[in-house]
């Protein structure tokens, strides 16, 4: 136990230490926040804007976009814009990313946030959903990653995808969408190393989330699991600062390190933890 507090204590401190962030440093940057009508990727477009960012937001909904970049202009955003796009079309991927580098003159940041909608429960063997899903929150990522690649190299720029706790670990469910989390962390992560390699300048910043208090997510999970929902006006906020620190990997809450660093350690005491929490509703 005293080995166990102490690694903790350890693996705190190693968080804590590291460069500090700005926020004055994203001053007049150039970002395009996916998923930005509601949700995570809503505050993220508050918190950019209250920052003095430049930013243009995309998601399905043109009269919900529209609110959003009223408000971010009223935050004080030094440019706000919106394009609508549905990411089950790959051309739509490609146009986002063209519409907000040829806007804002240049990209700096991209947050790649945005998620088809998903059932939550026993899977139902649809093969269909799984491909299409894999298509909105997996292949349309790759796509505008690629799209943005060479505007961000020119800036020392950045991609920020968000992913989840479901993307590290197997958990019931939610099967398609954690398959397609998997796959942005196996495409990311391994992005990151070939970066590295090239000597490119452009970072990578791979987020794993919690349960995080949005409506579509507590809707989900009524029912089948109780469990802390964590704000997500505090969620986008560590995201957008593991992205300005350009660090490899962001965690939150708290849990979802030690959840991700321990996971394999005790496997069968794992699976029993996990099957112990979640509630069986056939
Ligand atoms: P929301 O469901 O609140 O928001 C999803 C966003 O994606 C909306 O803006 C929606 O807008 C947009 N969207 C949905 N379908 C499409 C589509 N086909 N094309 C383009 N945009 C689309 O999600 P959250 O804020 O809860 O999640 C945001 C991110 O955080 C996701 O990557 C999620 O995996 C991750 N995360 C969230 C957790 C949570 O508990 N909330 C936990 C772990 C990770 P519109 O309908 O207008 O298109």
């Amino acid at each position: 136990l005293f080995l166990f507090g102490s690694l903790c204590a350890a693996l705190i401190a190693l968080q804590l230490s590291g460069p500090t962030f700005s926020e004055e440093s994203l001053k007049g940057m150039r970002v395009l926040v996916t998923g930005a009508s509601t949700g995570i990727g809503e505050q993220l477009a508050y918190h950019y804007a209250r920052m003095g960012a430049q930013i243009v937001i995309t998601a399905r909904r043109e009269h919900v976009l529209k609110e959003v970049v009223k408000k971010c202009l009223d935050l004080g955003a030094q440019k706000a814009l919106y394009v609508a796009a549905d990411m089950a079309e790959m051309a739509d991927a490609e146009r986002v990313v063209a519409f907000a580098e040829e806007q804002l003159h240049g990209l700096d940041y991209i947050v790649l946030n945005h998620i088809g909608s998903s059932q939550y429960g026993m899977w139902d063997g649809d093969v269909a959903h799984v491909q299409w899903l894999m298509q909105v929150n997996f292949h349309s990522y790759v796509k505008m990653a690629v799209k943005a690649l060479p505007a961000l190299e020119k800036t020392n720029g950045s991609i920020i995808v968000v992913s989840s706790l479901q993307g590290k670990m197997c958990l019931p469910y939610a099967l398609p969408y954690s398959a397609t989390k998997f796959a942005l962390n196996g495409f990311f992560g391994s992005l990151q190393h070939e970066l590295y390699m090239k000597q490119s300048n452009v970072s990578v910043t791979v987020c794993t989330l919690g349960l995080i208090d949005t409506e579509t997510a507590m809707e989900k999970i009524k029912g089948y699991i109780d469990m802390p929902a964590y704000p997500a006006h505090e969620a986008a906020y560590q995201i957008i600062k593991a992205g300005a620190l350009r660090e490899n990997e962001a965690f939150y809450p708290w849990y979802t390190f030690y959840a991700s660093f321990f996971r394999d350690w005790f496997p069968s005491y794992r699976d029993q933890v996990i099957r112990k929490f979640y509630k069986y509703k056939p």
